[in-house]
């Protein structure tokens, strides 16, 4: 047993109390600069590196503008109403992107599944609680194109429905059946499918069939924020922590107000429900909301025309080593950034480019880049500013070594 004096003596030699400014019990006045800097990654051995790749999940995404993050600050210190707060976010978003309402997701895969469940349910509450096991009252086909057709699609079988894969706009209309609860669409293969945006968002209209399309990592261009939910896809679904910069477990669900309010019906905090773990609480809606006005505001030729100078700076310095080809080339949809190959001719640079890619990440400072047996792959975008000045020399460094 320790008496009261005792207790207070110990309490007052913990650090977090020792520290703080004031009184941990005065709420408001708790922000995060009174607490000691700490290098957790490196306490924890956890190497942080350059992101010459893009936004990747595998290496979290992108960089919140610090905006982004005191936003984010800001919503930890209060309570609110989770559902107030999505219903005035979700109103504001719709605003900000020119649609009839929106609501902000566990990213874009949750958007998927959410939308899908809100197309399944309608505003019934019962059913929402059956998804995935038991679609009784409910029509369980989700038809796509098999061009269309990647990992990501798990998100929709989430729901518990069957994928309904077709080739032509002629074999999409046969597909058609009391059973079909959407259509499904991958902007990032809008080029490869044979049935082009207009056509399928017609054929879905002409059948009463929501339609829903996947543009998780479709921004650049910013217009593309309203372009889908204006050519008549009922659905859109936008990753929130790519190109837009806001939280990497965050998204957005964009369109019509009444499948977005029966999706919400499988979101948290509603508990019996196939989207209770995609929780995303007051600090992922705000930061979201935060990002995607930045986003907006932001000076895009600008942005453009620095990553265009980042990509050059970057070739150049590769390709002055003798027996290296630079190209820089834009993707045309997903990821549509100012990007660079490398490749080399193996006699003069005596390096494959995995082992390249390998010799970079384990530099100092690391480096991430993407790849395959034949090219070496760089974006700048998600970059500090400064960063492009490092990486090209120590691409330049690598390929120099390996060369003599
Ligand atoms: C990244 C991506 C997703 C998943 O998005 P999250 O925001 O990470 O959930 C889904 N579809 C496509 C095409 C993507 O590129």
């Amino acid at each position: 047993m320790i008496n009261r004096r005792e207790l207070i003596k110990r309490l007052s030699a913990i650090p977090i109390f020792g520290a703080a400014l004031v009184s941990p019990f005065e709420g408001t006045a708790r922000v995060s600069h009174q607490v000691p800097r700490r290098d957790y990654f490196r306490e924890l051995g956890v190497r942080t590196f350059i992101n010459a790749a893009g936004t990747y999940t595998a290496m979290t995404g992108c960089l919140m503008p610090p905006e982004v993050i005191s936003a984010i600050n800001y919503a930890s210190n209060q309570y609110v109403n989770l559902d107030d707060l999505q219903d005035k976010v979700g109103e504001r978003i719709a605003q900000l992107v020119h649609c009839e309402y929106a609501t902000v997701t566990a990213g874009a895969f949750s958007a998927i599944t959410l939308g899908t469940a809100g197309v399944l349910t309608g505003m019934d509450p019962d059913k929402a609680a059956k998804i995935p096991n038991d679609l009784t009252g409910m029509k369980s086909e989700v038809i796509l194109q098999k061009d269309h057709h990647i990992g990501y699609c798990h998100a929709i079988r989430n729901t518990g429905v069957n994928l309904v894969l077709v080739e032509t706009a002629e074999e999409l209309r046969k597909a058609i059946n009391d059973q079909t609860a959407m259509l499904w669409f991958l902007n990032a293969h809008a080029n490869s499918g044979k049935v082009g945006y207009e056509e399928f968002v017609a054929i879905g209209k002409e059948h009463g069939i929501p339609t829903m399309n996947d543009c998780a990592a479709d921004v650049p261009p910013v217009e593309n924020l309203w372009k889908y939910t204006e050519m008549g896809f009922d659905l859109v679904c936008f990753s929130g922590g790519k190109g837009i910069r806001g939280p990497q477990s965050a998204g957005l669900l964009l369109g019509r107000r009444d499948l977005i309010e029966a999706a919400r019906l499988s979101a948290p905090p509603r508990g019996d429900t196939v989207g209770r773990g995609m929780k995303i609480n007051k600090e992922e809606i705000l930061g979201m909301l935060v990002a995607l006005e930045l986003y907006l505001d932001k000076d895009h030729k600008a942005e453009w025309k620095l990553w265009d100078e980042q990509i050059q700076l970057i070739a150049n310095a590769a390709s002055s080593i003798d027996g290296v080809e630079t190209e820089i080339h834009i993707p045309d949809i997903a990821n549509h950034v100012p990007s660079l190959k490398l490749r080399w001719d193996q006699s003069k640079v005596k390096v494959t480019p995995p082992e390249f890619r390998d010799r970079l990440t384990m530099g100092h400072p690391s480096i991430q880049t993407v790849g395959s047996e034949e090219h070496v792959g760089i974006t700048t975008w998600m970059m500090n500013p400064g960063e492009e000045r490092i990486v090209a020399a120590r691409i330049k460094e690598e390929l120099m070594s390996a060369a003599t």
